[in-house]
C-alpha cells in the first residue's frame, strides 16, 4: 500500500472513532440518546393517561396517575401529595400531562362547545401555549384539596394561576420564594 494511502485511511479510522466517543459524551451530557431515524425526546409528545379511578372523596372526578410530568415535576408532584396526606387531605388528580394531539382534541372541542377560539381560550389553551403539554401543570380535585394546596402558597413549588381555574397548579421551584399574582383566566 502507498504511503499516502495509509496516512489517509489511519486519519479516517482517528475521524471516525474520534466522532463517536464526542457523540457519547454529548448524549451523556443532553440526557438522551439520539438513534438515527428516531425523533429526538419531545416532551410535549408524551402522552398522559386519559381517564383514571374513580377519586375516592367525590365520585364526580378521577385520580388519574401522574405519569409523563417532567421529572423534577413528577418529584414535586409526589412530595406534596404526600404531605396532604399526612394533614388527612385526599389530593385527586383530575389532569396531569397532556400531550400536544390530547391538548388540541380538547382546545377543538371548547371550541365547538364555545363557538369561538377567543372564548375557548379562557377554559384550555392551545397546545403550543399550554402548560399541561410542557409536564408543569396539574388539576387538583376536589376544591377542597386545591384549597389546601393554595394556601401552601408555593411552599412546596405549587402555585394556582388562574382566577377562573381554582383547581389548576403549576410547579416551578422559583415559586418556593412566594406565588405570583393571579391572572384572570389562562
Ligand atoms: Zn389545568
Amino acid at each position: 500500500m502507498r504511503g499516502w494511502i495509509r496516512i489517509a485511511l489511519v486519519a479516517g479510522v482517528v475521524v471516525v472513532l474520534g466522532g463517536g466517543v464526542a457523540g457519547l459524551w454529548l448524549s451523556r451530557v443532553i440526557g438522551y440518546e439520539p438513534v438515527a431515524g428516531q425523533a429526538t425526546f419531545q416532551i410535549e409528545g408524551v402522552v398522559g393517561p386519559d381517564t383514571g379511578a374513580q377519586c375516592p372523596v367525590d365520585k364526580r372526578y378521577v385520580d388519574e396517575q401522574p405519569t409523563g410530568l417532567r421529572d423534577d415535576v413528577l418529584a414535586a408532584y409526589t412530595s406534596l401529595r404526600a404531605k396532604a396526606t399526612a394533614e388527612k387531605v385526599t389530593m385527586c388528580l383530575q389532569d396531569g400531562k397532556r400531550s400536544s394531539r390530547q391538548q388540541q382534541a380538547q382546545f377543538d372541542d371548547y371550541v365547538k362547545r364555545f363557538g369561538s377560539r377567543e372564548l375557548a381560550r379562557n377554559y384550555a389553551l392551545p397546545p403550543e401555549e399550554s402548560n399541561h403539554v410542557k409536564g408543569v401543570a396539574v388539576d387538583i380535585q376536589p376544591l377542597s384539596a386545591a384549597g389546601w394546596v393554595e394556601r401552601s402558597a408555593g411552599k412546596y413549588g405549587w402555585c394556582r394561576r388562574y382566577e377562573n381555574e381554582p383547581w389548576h397548579f403549576e410547579y416551578s421551584p422559583d415559586y418556593a420564594k412566594g406565588c405570583p399574582t393571579l391572572l384572570p383566566h389562562a
